[in-house]
């Protein structure tokens, strides 16, 4: 089995920083969102203070875990068959412990136990700083672990927002997937349940980390080298804090202080709602240079009965008039959005409606996908899934077809034109750089395009000129600039 992203990229800042072979080894898998790569990324941060380093040989580990997502039943099924997968393992080596943390140990809780008796822990999102703790108790004890947070009808919102505890213990530089990027939580939870949503029941009640907090984490972050960093929360723009001196922080508030770290290259965050996507937020993101003009705000719909049923709580019309103040406020601003595909009770000429949708609103991307039931969810107790499962594969692919083509023609102005880059690494296709050496590289624009050229390993961290020589619907790929051109943003 294949190790995560991040778990492979933090297995290569492992090889730099551990060298005693009598460390436990900790194997652990990332499903999900970025929420999920930054808890795993502070649960692995914890744990090797803790004497673990970091293996992607799942036969080596002596602890697996598994950091799940429960937004759609794919994302389960995923993790109960390698869960299947490792009952052998377990067999053979149970000295091995397994632990399913995330927001599937906070949906299924004692179900995972049932169905899969060889786990040892489980650890809901809102109770991640017990996983070192419950990791030693389950092996002393020999019994299954469980933490969990209170479900949201449990009690007084203060009880149940407590039951949800912060998670964002260091940053560490040896345990960030990166040198120079970050994540950085500005929210947890959220409270607009939408109806087909699991989100708010397995993140619990929305929570915004104070302003003076969020600044001295970003400030770490940067005097660690860190030139990129990305703002976090479910939704993001509608974040709100108050100070000690009564002071009211919006997101733009935050972005106008977060801008004053000037190494600070680029500032990033995802993700939006419509409603929140106010002028103070478009204002700021027009008026700060080092703020990227990328806005990630999902539509869902493009038909109002829709999303009614989904209560999303904006109209169609709202969502229009957004993307128009969205283009007249920040000229060149790429938005990027999200559709659900196979609602109960979208009719073809609602379907289509989303696709006029996507017709108008020019979007750089949009994610697509098929309605997935989830128990606990309104839409599961009040409607039908009558959409059959050929007719969300055929509504998925037409509107990912319409996208796509969008995509290439959006990419295809940006042909012949230098972009400023910040080199990630290797490209998919490429299997991994020794210093110095040349090979294909990936990187972003600030308005998270994805372009591709051949470049030396050492560019890698670096923003660098590149002119864009050909486009795809997903990328674009292009030649390193050596002259000093200026890069329009992107
Ligand atoms: N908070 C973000 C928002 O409101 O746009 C997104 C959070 S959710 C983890 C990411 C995306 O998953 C959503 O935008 C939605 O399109 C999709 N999603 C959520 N629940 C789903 C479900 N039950 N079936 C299919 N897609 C779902
Ligand atoms: Fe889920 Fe809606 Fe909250 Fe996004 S806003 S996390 S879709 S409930």
């Amino acid at each position: 089995m294949r190790p995560s992203f991040a778990a492979r990229r933090n297995l290569r800042n492992s090889r730099m920083s551990d060298t005693t072979a009598n460390r436990k080894k900790l194997y652990i898998e990332t499903v999900g969102c970025q929420m999920n790569l930054l808890d795993s990324e502070l649960v692995v941060g914890k744990l090797r203070n803790e004497g673990y380093e970091l293996t992607d040989d799942i036969g080596q580990a002596d602890t697996i875990l598994y950091n799940t997502c429960s937004v759609r039943q794919h994302a389960e099924d995923k993790i109960y068959s390698a869960l299947g997968r490792i009952r052998q393992l377990k067999q053979v080596k149970p000295e091995v412990t397994i632990g399913v943390l995330g927001c599937m140990a906070q949906k299924d809780q004692k179900q995972i136990l049932r169905r899969a008796p060889h786990v040892d822990v489980v650890v809901g999102p809102g109770q991640l700083a017990k996983v070192p703790e419950l990791l030693v108790l389950a092996k002393e004890q020999g019994t299954p672990q469980m933490a969990v947070s209170l479900p949201r009808t449990a009690g007084s919102n203060q009880t149940v927002t407590e039951s949800f505890a912060e998670y964002d213990p260091m940053r560490e530089p040896a345990m960030r997937p990166s040198s120079f990027q970050a994540f950085v939580r500005i929210m947890m939870g959220c409270d607009k349940f939408c109806t087909y949503c699991i989100v708010p029941s397995v993140r619990g009640p929305e929570q915004s980390r104070p302003a003076s907090v969020i600044i001295d984490e970003a400030r770490m972050l940067a005097d660690q080298g860190v030139k990129e960093i990305t703002l976090l929360g479910q939704t993001v723009n509608s974040y709100r804090s108050v100070d000690a001196a009564g002071r009211t922080y919006r997101l733009s508030d935050l972005l106008e202080r977060l801008h004053e770290i000037e190494s600070l290259k680029r500032i990033k965050f995802i993700t939006n709602f419509p409603n929140d996507m106010t002028d103070d937020l478009l204002q700021a993101i027009r008026d700060l240079p080092r703020v990227s003009r990328y806005l990630h705000v999902p539509a869902q719909s493009g038909c109002d009965e829709v999303l009614k049923r989904m209560k999303r709580m904006y109209s169609v019309a709202l969502y229009d008039d957004m993307l128009a103040r969205i283009r007249e406020t920040v000229p060149g601003a790429a938005v990027s959005s999200d559709f659900i595909v196979g609602f109960p009770g979208e009719s073809e000429a609602s379907f289509e409606k989303s696709m006029q949708l996507v017709e108008r609103g020019r979007f750089k991307n949009s994610f697509i996908f098929k309605y997935s039931p989830r128990q606990g969810t309104k839409a599961d107790t009040l409607f039908i899934d009558d959409v059959p499962e050929e007719v969300k594969k055929r509504r998925n692919n037409d509107l990912l077809a319409l996208q796509t083509a969008i995509s290439q023609e959006d990419n295809r102005q940006f042909l012949g034109r230098p972009l400023e880059v910040l080199v990630e690494g290797p490209s998919k296709s490429s299997k991994g750089l020794e210093p110095g050496e040349v090979g294909q590289l990936t990187g972003r624009t600030a308005c998270d395009r994805i372009v591709v050229f051949e470049g030396n390993e050492r560019l890698i961290g670096q923003f660098v000129p590149v002119i864009a020589e050909e486009a795809s619907g997903v990328t674009l790929f292009g030649r390193v600039v050596t002259m000093d051109l200026v890069a329009p943003r992107a």
